[in-house]
């Protein structure tokens, strides 16, 4: 993007010959950030309407690289380890699940990976997306700071999902896997590959959490629609899943559980692959789309972030925004605090202990060094804000570690309330998680108000919440509740925490 394009798009204050301050709107940034002027079509009508701006390819600036974060950490982070023999992971150990591609990735020490023309050609649909100046929200809560917001929830499956359930099912296809396998709660990531896989040939099954599956049938007719099938979990179809029914005919699931019955039937099948919406460090490669975009974005418009914060579940999105700038951290080039914001209710990072554990409550995939609450915690299901997972990505526990970043939780109430400020300043209706973000996001704002000072904040509005009104619903009703933490549970599971080493 040549840069001084950006500032010809009509949308934009020009840049002042002086050059001292630049004032952009709440524009969309990817779509303003054309390399050339909007053009304007005569319609039959007599009307006059601007062009599709994205609809040339030459103006959209796509990352061509997904960056790894690995290769600039001066400590590299600790093997996966067999879950029998607790030696180092080899490659041919993960071939039953995933493809030869993504196990090298897994394993990459390169910085850069290139993105093939074709994961490009998708990602185009929606990338870049915008990054988007929050000046509303800013003007309710009376700050001098200044929001922005990278949104991914302009992808076809809403969310940032698909940046990486794209190149998970090209990948797949290439090598002539005919079916690949996954897990999903809400059915954020369930969609996404149901989605990814409908663009390849492949087939998709998901086994979605029985609670989700009874509750939430919006995302999991997107995937039917899409040509996916879902299973409710557990289910009567794997050794897993029967267990847990004999214990508990009644389980309302778990994402663990679903893992377990996934990675089941991938490795019994020789065409079934497994694919994974978070956690594993191939995935929170594929997301630094979202920060390569954001960087050059606030680059454009002269911004440099004084605070960068995001929701972490099993830490993808939160990845795949921070991990750019923290490269450009560990240069020297910015400064930012990088936040992560988890809930109450499943606090990995800042309540879980960093050891080697599970990734599924089956025990069956590789042992993982990361913060986590034991593999078979299962957060309260009066928790409304999705990010149940137990563990959280082994990178981002490592650059934790490192000191690189920090984390807090936040209870439920506080997110839905900053997120019902947001939709009623900014529009867009957040999905539960990147609530904490933006709770996170108006206390550091409110903070500002205090002190006076115009920081820059940037955060990842990583998906919408049209297919989650039922807890915004419960959130306007006054029936969403903040849990006590469940410190005694916690303790339960990290207690059947496998012993690794001394
Ligand atoms: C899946 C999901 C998350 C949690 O996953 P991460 O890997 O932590 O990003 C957060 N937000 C949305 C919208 C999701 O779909």
């Amino acid at each position: 993007m040549a840069t001084h394009s950006l500032f010809s798009a009509n949308s934009l204050h020009t840049k002042p010959s002086s050059g001292t301050h630049i004032k952009v709107q709440e524009k969309w940034l990817g779509f303003t950030a054309l390399d050339r002027k909007p053009t304007h079509l005569k319609l039959s009508n007599g009307c006059r309407a601007r062009a599709a701006l994205n609809a040339d390819p030459r103006s959209i600036e796509i990352p061509r690289q997904w960056y790894n974060l690995i290769a600039d950490l001066p400590v590299k982070p600790p093997p996966p380890l067999h879950p029998k023999t607790f030696e180092p992971v080899k490659p041919e150990d993960l071939s039953p699940l995933f493809p030869d591609e993504l196990i090298k990735q897994e394993a990459s020490n390169e910085r850069f990976i290139d993105i093939p023309d074709e994961v490009r050609d998708v990602y185009r649909l929606w990338r870049p997306s915008p990054l988007i100046r929050a000046k509303r929200l800013e003007k309710l809560l009376d700050t001098p700071a200044r929001i922005y917001y990278k949104y991914e929830g302009v992808s076809p499956a809403g969310s940032h999902k698909p940046n990486t359930a794209v190149p998970q099912a090209w990948y797949n296809a290439q090598q002539g896997i005919k079916k690949v396998v996954t897990e999903t709660g809400a059915g954020q990531w369930g969609s996404a590959l149901a989605f990814a896989c409908s663009l390849f040939g492949l087939e998709c099954e998901v086994w979605q959490v029985r609670a989700s599956y009874d509750q939430k049938p919006y995302r999991r007719l997107m995937m039917q629609t899409w040509g996916a099938k879902v299973h409710p979990s557990p289910s009567n179809l794997t050794e897993a899943g029967r267990k847990i029914l004999q214990m508990d005919p009644s389980s309302p699931g778990s994402l663990g559980i679903a893992i377990s019955e996934a990675v089941e039937i991938a490795a019994m099948n020789a065409d079934t692959k497994y694919c994974l919406g978070s956690v594993l460090n191939h995935v929170l490669h594929h997301q630094t789309v979202i920060g390569e975009e954001c960087l050059k974005q606030m680059e454009a418009i002269g911004e440099t972030p004084d605070f960068i914060i995001g929701c972490t579940g099993g830490g993808s999105n939160f990845a795949g925004l921070s991990f750019p700038f923290i490269r450009e951290k560990l240069k020297g080039k910015m400064n930012p605090v990088i936040r992560a914001v988890e809930p109450a209710a499943c606090p990995s990072l800042t309540k879980g202990v960093y050891t080697y554990d599970y990734g599924d409550t089956a025990g069956m995939t590789p042992l993982m060094k990361m913060h986590t609450l034991g593999h078979d915690f299962i957060p309260d299901p009066i928790h409304a804000g999705g990010l149940r997972y137990h563990g959280m990505a082994p990178l981002i526990s490592h650059v934790y570690e490192l000191g690189y970043m920090e984390a807090i939780a936040i209870p439920q109430t506080e997110c839905f309330k900053g997120a019902i400020q947001f939709a009623r300043s900014e529009g867009l209706i957040p999905a539960p998680e990147p609530t904490h973000a933006i709770a996170a996001t108006i206390r550091e704002a409110l903070n500002c108000r205090e002190t006076g000072e115009a920081k820059v904040i940037l955060t990842a509005m990583c998906g919408h919440g049209h297919f989650d009104l039922p807890a915004y619903d419960n959130y306007l009703q006054g029936k969403l509740v903040d849990l006590s933490f469940e410190e005694e549970k916690i303790r339960a599971s990290l207690a059947r925490v496998p012993k690794v080493g001394g």
